[in-house]
């Protein structure tokens, strides 16, 4: 069938809207490569327009918002990081105590036998795959960085088992650097639903979210989404009744 003249223009206009309204900046991944990929077709991202109104309140529900995962210095959250994927923050937190006594320093985890650390570890869940992790990745940092974890995104995503998103935590928390926005289950999760973006590869959504989230709130902007949705906005059971930002939400469920 021939499209009528006045429905092709019109669809035309609107792609143009679309994209002058929502730019898609190339954002570096820190492996080399950028985001440019176009947006899925029909996809729509209504949150971005009320995303100030929506950060205002997320902070005024959840003052001095931070890292749930215990830690003393940027080692033991790189390592309780790496712990806490497929994992809670609140289990990863009974282990890393004893784990922390035993393993004070990058070259003690280095040094460590891997069967020993996978047992200590084993409550986490993928202990081998943790355990692997944490030596290849304390090995790395005794050889190339002097026993010290790096404030730099490139020097983090080079080491074994550490990708963006604990590259990420480690830099906002421990360094206070904004290098980037972490993307973890609830982020990505919550990005649908707000309508921030329509994107399901992490990657994407950071790179979505890097667009129009202001820098000064990339840190603190995770850990709002990361306790909204622990506080209401529930994998299975969202409670969009009792939602702070339930007024100015699209209710995307069907993304989730
Ligand atoms: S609980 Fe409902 S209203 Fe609140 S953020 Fe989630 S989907 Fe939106």
């Amino acid at each position: 069938m021939t499209p009528r003249k006045g429905v092709t223009s019109d669809r035309k206009q609107s792609r143009a809207k679309a994209k002058s309204a929502s730019p898609r900046p190339s954002v570096p991944t820190g492996r080399g490569r950028t985001v440019t990929e176009p947006r899925p077709k029909g996809a729509t991202t209504p949150g971005r327009e009320v995303l100030p109104q929506m950060i205002a309140v997320l902070k005024k529900t959840y003052p001095g918002a931070t890292c749930a995962l215990t830690h003393a210095d940027p080692l033991q959250l790189l390592v309780a990081t790496i712990l806490s994927a497929q994992c809670t923050d609140a289990r990863v937190n009974m282990v890393t105590p004893g784990l922390f006594r035993k393993f004070p320093t990058a070259a003690d985890f280095a040094r460590a036998d891997l069967e020993t650390l996978a047992g200590e570890i084993r409550s986490t869940g993928f202990f081998m795959n943790k355990a692997r992790s944490i030596l290849g990745c304390c090995r790395q940092l005794v050889d190339r960085h002097g026993g010290q974890v790096p404030a730099d995104l490139d020097a983090l995503v080079a080491l074994p088992g550490v990708g963006r998103k604990t590259a990420n935590v480690v830099l906002g928390t421990a360094f206070g650097i904004a290098a980037g926005v972490v993307v973890d289950t609830h982020v990505k999760r919550l990005s649908g639903r707000l309508g921030l973006s329509v994107e399901t590869d992490p990657e994407k959504i950071e790179a979505d979210l890097m667009a129009i989230v202001p820098r000064e709130d990339w840190i603190a902007f995770s850990h709002l989404l990361i306790l909204h949705g622990r506080a209401r906005c529930d994998a299975r059971k969202p409670d969009c009744a009792g939602c702070e930002i339930g007024a100015l939400c699209p209710k995307i469920l069907d993304r989730a």
